[in-house]
């Protein structure tokens, strides 16, 4: 009985999932990435938490959530009750308290992008304020929406281009850190454009981490397509998102996003809110039930819990109630076969493309990878296939990686450069022994071939189960 769903699922990574205890039962129950968030962790945290996670399981990956270029409220320790029509004015951040009637921000140049009439969203969209002057490097806003307001909140300015550096100090040390710590992922937030990848990944350098770009504002969904090709992977980051763009555009723009992720063969992962009210409740509402089943329908590779985990008060049934839900929205499913290229080969890409229906039409019951690369198994985990795809690799940081695309289960084999038939034996005896195949089982093998001028060639193989074993 097949007890994992076959979307992965993420989980952030806070006071409420500290304890061995409590990270082991979602690893049980389908945690196969943990996100520490760098914007409430500092090196310590990073370095106890990774640690922590390596020492209990080899297969989970970790994954930088880099702070990003956030602007917020500061200045005051006491909650601020705004209402509407009140008188504000939005001054850079100083080492002293906030005057009346003024609030600090973190970021000191907004005087010189705003105009009358630009909406300011304060956490999160909560509260609302209008421009209403500028005068030298105050603004002054009245409150639309008021609120109770508490310290360290987020301000957004949607569809206003600020002069953020392209990367903060801060994000530089910590994805130098996840690098030179053998992270898995790191993603970047608030990616406008290819530049602020390339910065990214100049200070990645040369490594075998793989990078994530989120996409959290107008700028970088107009250049979705642009960042796609540079990056790893996509995360449709709907909290910010949600708040720089009009709301109705979310659910659009994730099914854009994935539908474009597939088609690439890159890793596409649908983030936050989806069990918001988990935070507090051991259930979900029913249309947080119905969020995940459609981003499982839409065809995501990953959904991502936040708050739920991090510090809400059911982060293990967070993670069960994910993979529930998941698993049950699969099974009506039928296989979302794409076009488009990745980055394997033209031909690799056809012939994975011909497994679809090969799986139905002879009942397979699952493919086997044989990859160096991870491409294959990218290429064929796009068109969402109905059975598991074990990927089978000597690199663990490979399998834990590739582990993140729907509907693939690495398996680690010490030497690949072994004899194809014994290995392909091997592979299926694993398989096999795990309960996951039947004797009279058929399934399809996928591995490159052994003429010299391998990079073309692969060998499809069917094959049934007792006909591999030994
Ligand atoms: C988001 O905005 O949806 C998101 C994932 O980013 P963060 O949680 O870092 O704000």
């Amino acid at each position: 009985m097949q007890k994992l769903a076959r979307t992965k699922i993420i989980a952030t990574i806070g006071p409420s999932t500290w304890s061995d205890e409590v990270l082991l039962e979602m690893i049980e129950n389908g945690l196969q990435m943990a996100r520490i968030n760098a914007s409430f962790a500092d090196f310590a945290e990073l370095e106890r938490v990774s640690t922590q996670l390596r020492r209990l399981s080899p297969k989970v990956a970790v994954m930088l959530d880099t702070m990003g270029h956030k602007i917020r409220v500061t200045g005051f320790e006491a909650d601020r009750k705004l209402n509407e029509g009140d008188k504000i004015i939005l001054i850079p951040e100083t080492q002293t308290e906030s005057p009346e009637g003024t609030i600090q921000i973190t970021y000191p140049n907004l005087h010189k992008f705003v105009n009358k009439n630009n909406r300011i969203l304060i956490d999160d969209g909560n509260i609302v304020f209008v421009v209403k002057d500028v005068k030298a490097k105050e603004v002054h806003c009245e409150v639309k929406v008021g609120g109770t307001l508490k310290k360290r909140k987020t301000v957004n300015v949607p569809n206003v281009h600020l002069d953020f550096p392209t990367l903060p100090e801060k994000d530089k040390q910590d994805i130098r850190y996840a690098v030179d710590h053998n992270f898995d992922y790191i993603s970047a937030s608030f990616i406008r454009n290819v530049e602020d990848v390339m910065a990214v990944r100049e200070e990645m350098g040369e490594t075998d981490t793989k990078l994530i770009a989120k996409i959290e504002d107008t700028e970088g969904v107009e250049e979705f397509d642009e960042i796609l090709k540079v990056v790893d992977g996509i995360m449709v980051a709907r909290g910010d998102m949600g708040v720089e763009l009009p709301l109705e555009e979310v659910p659009i723009k994730q099914k854009q996003f994935i539908q474009k992720c597939r088609m690439a063969g890159k890793l596409v992962i649908v983030a936050t809110q989806m069990l918001e009210s988990m935070r507090e409740n051991p259930r979900p509402t029913r249309a947080e039930a119905s969020d995940v089943a459609n981003a499982v329908m839409d065809g995501t590779d990953a959904m991502m819990l936040s708050a739920e985990t991090s510090s809400g008060k059911y982060p293990i049934e967070s993670v069960i109630t994910m993979n529930t839900i998941a698993k049950r929205a699969e099974q009506v499913l039928r296989p979302q076969p794409v076009w488009g290229r990745t980055d394997a080969s033209e031909e690799t890409d056809v012939l994975c493309k011909s497994l679809v229906s090969m799986v139905d039409e002879l009942d397979l019951k699952g493919v086997i990878v044989i990859s160096q690369t991870g491409k294959t198994v990218r290429s064929l985990a796009r068109h969402r296939i109905k059975v598991p795809i074990w990927n089978i690799s000597n690199n663990p940081k490979l399998i834990r990686q590739t582990n993140l695309f729907r509907g693939v289960e690495g398996i680690y084999v010490k030497q690949l450069n072994q004899d194809r038939d014994s290995l392909v034996a091997k592979v299926a005896e694993i398989v096999y022994t795990q309960g996951l195949l039947d004797i009279n089982d058929k399934i399809a093998i996928i591995s490159g071939s052994s003429i010299k001028k391998k990079s073309l060639n692969s060998i499809l193989e069917i094959a049934q189960v007792k006909d591999l074993l030994d």
